[in-house]
């Protein structure tokens, strides 16, 4: 113990002839012992709890046992915000590092000495626990014995100190301030931390929630995009089927009478030709007499496909107008034009070769053609070129089949 400090400490022994002061009546006296240590066993580490809650963990560093029984003392009682105080002894440096790295890091002051195993002992345990350790929160009192070796005012301010003391003030009731102060430091610094790391989790929470949100987004702007997708799809087939003859594959009646409409309108409008052919399959009710319905529909499925193939521009159209007769719709195209197409399917036809054994113009399925053709105006009615058409097309029948006739 210091000399200083021991001399305190006798002045103040001597003047009880019991040589021990009472708790109640230390004040603002120095506190000390020279007892036993066996005389206060209450306050022995071995006899305090140091893993409950609810308390506050201090460590008492100093080499002579006697600073750590007159801390003890002077602090008996004393509680803070309702919780009592747990001390913890080490009596060197070294043994303090060991103590706040592994058995209570959670340690919310230190009482601790600067002189111990070397005139720096106390100022290197501060060093380690705010660099090596990175502990922030627990505060330190440094306590000395030795003026000489008071730290410089960088090393307080560098390594957070919350105070320093030269052990021959240490009165209890200055003691008891300069812990409570530390303390109270303690508990808003623990305080903050704590709001710091539940802000924290609120924030990985929230983004958390957010990415969560983005990607629901994402799924359902997929499934949208998948379900309209679907929808198109749905539509078009549907459009398709309205306007498709179900047996040939090629446009039905329905999209022939809107399709002649339209370039009826276009034609008048830019006053170009449109021709129309009318195909007739001859003695189609003979052939589906010998050789039944299955091969008549197979018959005409391929007669409609024979006319595609020979129709290769975008603007032609080849429908089923009824039964066995087709209808193209040929714009941009005048008489001489239709007629070429007429040979062209009528060839086609002829190659196909597909037997008709009880016809009576040829071996084979053979076509009757009547074509009209017109510049469209707007005075005349568009069902002209379709009689004109159905009357060349019964003009080729009359002229004895497989063959076309052409409207005047
Ligand atoms: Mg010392």
């Amino acid at each position: 113990m210091p000399e200083i400090f021991v001399s305190k400490l006798k002045q103040a022994t001597a003047s009880h002839k019991d040589r021990e002061i009472s708790l109640d009546t230390l004040d603002d006296r120095i506190c000390f012992r020279d007892e036993d240590e066996d005389s206060y066993p209450d306050l022995f580490d071995s006899d305090m709890d140091t893993t409950a809650t609810g308390i506050w963990k201090v460590i008492v560093v100093d080499d002579e046992p006697d600073v750590h029984l007159a801390t003890k003392l002077a602090l008996k009682r004393f509680r803070f915000e309702g919780k009592p105080l747990v001390f913890i002894s080490a009596y060197s440096g070294e043994e303090c590092k060991n103590l706040i790295t592994h058995a209570h890091p959670d340690v919310a002051l230190i009482l601790l000495d600067v002189v111990m195993e070397s005139n720096d002992a106390g100022l290197k345990v501060v060093k380690f626990i705010r660099e090596e350790l990175n502990n922030q929160q627990v505060r330190i009192i440094l306590r000395t014995g030795h003026p000489g070796e008071a730290p410089e005012e960088s090393v307080i301010l560098k390594y957070d100190i919350n105070d320093y003391k030269f052990k021959v003030e240490l009165t209890r009731q200055k003691l008891l301030t300069t812990v409570v102060a530390a303390l109270r430091s303690y508990r808003d610094i623990t305080t903050i931390a704590q709001q710091k790391i539940e802000l924290a989790n609120t924030l990985v929470h929230l983004q958390r929630t957010q990415l969560q949100l983005e990607e629901h987004m994402q799924t359902l702007e997929t499934k949208i995009a998948e379900r309209t997708a679907e929808l198109e799809t749905a539509n078009r087939k549907l459009l398709e089927l309205a306007t498709m003859d179900g047996l040939t594959g090629v446009a039905n009646r329905r999209r022939f009478d809107e399709y002649w409409q339209q370039q009826w309108q276009m034609l008048a409008q830019q006053q170009k030709p449109l021709s129309l052919i009318l195909a007739d399959v001859d003695h189609f009710k003979l052939y589906n007499d010998h050789y039944g319905h299955l091969l008549g529909d197979e018959c005409l499925r391929q007669v409609a496909r024979s006319m595609s193939l020979i129709l290769n521009r975008p603007t032609d159209l080849v429908a089923r107008y009824g039964g066995e007769e087709f209808a193209l719709i040929l714009p941009y195209t005048s008489m001489e034009g239709a007629i070429k197409v007429a040979d062209a399917i009528a060839a086609e036809i002829h190659r196909l070769a597909l037997p008709h054994a009880t016809s009576t113009v040829s071996d084979r399925i053979t076509l009757s053609l009547g074509i009209a053709c017109i510049v469209p105006q707007y005075t005349t009615s568009l069902q002209t070129p379709i009689s004109n058409a159905d009357i060349a097309l019964y003009k080729a029948k009359q002229s004895g089949r497989n063959c076309y006739c052409i409207s005047e």
